[in-house]
């Protein structure tokens, strides 16, 4: 019986298994609750008119993929925030009413804080600072999930989901979905093999708007270092569930190919900073997971505490941000407290 929970923060039906599925199914397997936040819809997906047979909209389709690849992988719950999807930089997309990116942040940043407030992740990951390839909705769940992350502990914020019955609560990590030495390598091969066929690596995919260029400069260190060699089959179910998106490309390669380039997903370790120079093998590393025995109720532990369990503590990110972090040590009578 684990404890292990992990929020994953993500934008559009099929992040969260073309990013880091086989992580996903690897914590799954291993008992860990995953649960994911996915703002859109995804109804501004390109989609070929045979696979709307059978839904009445890009939407419907896109959640049945969802729901699909979410069985998969084996997450607990998916929260969906309905948002519009968003398209790259100067779509018309970005102009409707409903787009993600014409959300309200401060409501958008409390909808994140309420979803950390309920399921209490010790783990939470979402989109590195480029938002993998520069799509504005991945950007602004990046910048979102930042902000709830530092404040979910806070009292002072959002305190009217305490009314509701939440307490603050502080996830002890946050990561971003990054990129391998392999994966890298296999970019820059890729933009010069184009170049030398003389296509524009700077205008990729189905609607020419992704920079090959602009991606492989924004490459983040990886600090974890997950193995998910057993999973590559699950992640390759799970991301052909997005068939309508191109889903299951990875198993176009032979099996070898697929262990080497994706035998491996890295994450960047956003908060706190890392202590260390070398790369965890796993995301809830020194993290504490289980509730202490002495604990009934498991609400705003002590930062102190946690870092007494595991010896990790560091409030500097919050501290940067202005956030005022307190602790209510007198609801935990039964600690001792550390000198
Ligand atoms: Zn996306």
């Amino acid at each position: 019986m684990t404890d292990k929970r992990m929020l994953l923060v993500f934008a559009h039906p099929d992040d969260e298994s073309f990013g880091m599925g086989a992580t996903i199914a690897r914590y799954a397997d291993e008992g860990a609750q995953i649960d994911l936040i996915c703002a859109t819809n995804g109804d501004a997906g390109t989609v070929d008119a045979e696979d709307l047979d059978g839904y009445d909209s890009v939407a419907e389709l896109r959640v049945a993929e969802l729901m699909c690849a979410a069985e998969m992988l084996g997450l607990h719950h998916v929260y969906r925030f309905n948002y519009r999807d968003s398209g790259m930089a100067g779509s018309p997309d970005n102009d409707h009413p409903d787009a993600l990116v014409k959300a309200d942040r401060e409501e958008l940043v409390g909808r994140i804080v309420r979803v950390i407030r309920e399921v209490r992740p010790q783990v939470v990951v979402t989109f590195d600072a480029y938002g993998a390839y520069g799509h504005p909705d991945h950007i602004l769940m990046h910048e979102t999930t930042v902000a709830a992350y530092h404040i979910a502990g806070d009292p002072n914020c959002y305190p009217e989901q305490l009314a509701d019955g939440l307490e603050p609560y502080q996830p002890q990590r946050l990561y971003a979905v990054s990129r391998g030495r392999v994966e890298q390598l296999t970019l820059r091969m890729g933009i010069l093999w184009m170049r030398l066929r003389g296509q524009d690596p700077r205008r990729v995919g189905r609607n020419k708007d992704i920079d090959f260029v602009a991606v492989a400069e924004h490459h983040y260190p990886a600090h974890a270092q997950i193995n998910v060699r057993r999973y590559l089959e699950a992640w390759n179910e799970a991301s052909g569930c997005h068939s309508s998106q191109g889903g299951g490309l990875g198993s176009m390669l032979p099996n070898w190919a697929q262990r080497l380039v994706f035998g491996h997903q890295m994450f960047t370790q956003l908060a706190p900073p890392p202590t260390s120079g070398r790369a965890v093998r796993d995301l809830f590393e020194g993290l504490p997971c289980r509730r202490p025995a002495h604990v009934s109720r498991l609400s705003v532990v002590p930062q102190e505490v946690w870092a007494q369990c595991c010896g990790l503590v560091d409030l500097t990110p919050c501290r940067a941000i202005g956030v005022n972090v307190t602790f209510d040590f007198s609801r935990y009578q039964d600690y001792d407290r550390p000198e």
